[in-house]
């Protein structure tokens, strides 16, 4: 069974002068329809303001919620920040702390969004408005939920703005795993980052996960996992430097929840990057990703 936290205000028209598409939050629930995987729906409430707040500079969230955010930030975004958007960046962090929070009862559960790693303190960047997974880890933590949460990110680009959140926290490690020359130009410092030369292909890049991911968890040894789950380390990403096989992501996802399971960990993941010109190719591999962690999740032993 697949717990998925999904809101139709995820889909969003495409705001003008910008390339990137909000259709794929909705194709991918078609594609795991179109799998026959077993599904549970969840329904996310928006983020409440005083959690953005506690991670975000509250006139950077007052700017987001009033659809007042200044051009150059953006820019820095990559997109206007209508009122749709400004819904969805609030829907997208209430998905992945709801996620998180059904990952405690049932070991493993999937936002059909977030990832957005590399939102930072008083702006956006790159694709990301509010980061999802600074926000969820602090609230988590706060009330109690986890006192340890793992962030790990294997998408393509490094999780900068969630190093930059959550830096000098000894109950939050970030853990990237990435493409060197892929965007962000200036990495940031996460508390382990594990940069990658281009076209690194399965075989050592599933050498240098099995390395290590094993010591992390069990020097740190996470109450939970948020596991940023971009499929764009794929050959075929439009934007990412590496070159994973569809076989590669799969053991990717699999070694990491086989290494979150037998430690008891459990893991709510989010979708992270995934790029293409073929928009239903790019759903399906994120699709696939949750589908194998619930697989994997529910193996015992
Ligand atoms: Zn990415």
């Amino acid at each position: 069974m697949l717990h998925v936290v999904h809101h139709p205000a995820y889909v969003s028209p495409a705001t003008q002068g910008s390339a990137f598409r909000f259709d794929k939050y909705g194709l991918v629930m078609e594609a795991l329809r179109e799998s026959g995987v077993t599904m549970t729906i969840h329904a996310p409430d928006p983020m409440p303001r005083p959690w953005l707040e506690a991670v975000h500079d509250p006139d950077y969230v007052d700017e987001v919620l009033r659809c007042a955010v200044p051009p150059a930030k953006e820019r820095r975004i990559g997109f206007a920040v209508t009122q749709r958007v400004s819904r969805r960046a609030q829907l997208s962090p209430g998905g992945t702390w709801a996620a998180a929070r059904l990952a405690l009862v049932h070991g493993y559960a999937a936002n059909a969004a977030g990832g957005s790693h590399h939102a930072l303190a008083d702006t956006g960047a790159g694709y990301c408005v509010f980061n999802d997974l600074a926000v969820a880890a602090h609230r988590l933590i706060a009330q109690g939920d986890a006192s340890r949460i793992l962030i790990l990110d294997l998408d393509v680009h490094q999780g900068d703005g969630t190093a930059a959140l959550t830096a000098g926290r000894a109950d939050i490690f970030t853990l990237s795993v990435h493409a060197e020359r892929n965007f962000p130009a200036r990495k940031a410092r996460s508390s382990l980052d594990i940069a990658l030369p281009d076209r690194v292909e399965d075989a050592p890049y599933l050498a240098m996960l099995s390395d290590t991911l094993p010591r992390v968890l069990d020097d740190f040894e996470p109450g939970l996992i948020l596991y940023q789950a971009g499929v764009d380390p794929h050959m075929d990403d439009r934007l990412g430097r590496l070159a994973l096989t569809d076989a590669g992501l799969d053991a990717r996802d699999r070694l990491v929840m086989r290494q979150a399971r037998v430690r008891g960990v459990p893991i709510a993941s989010t979708m992270g990057g995934g790029y293409g010109a073929d928009r239903m190719a790019v759903a399906r591999r994120h699709a696939a990703c949750m589908i194998r962690l619930a697989e994997e999740a529910a193996r015992c032993g």
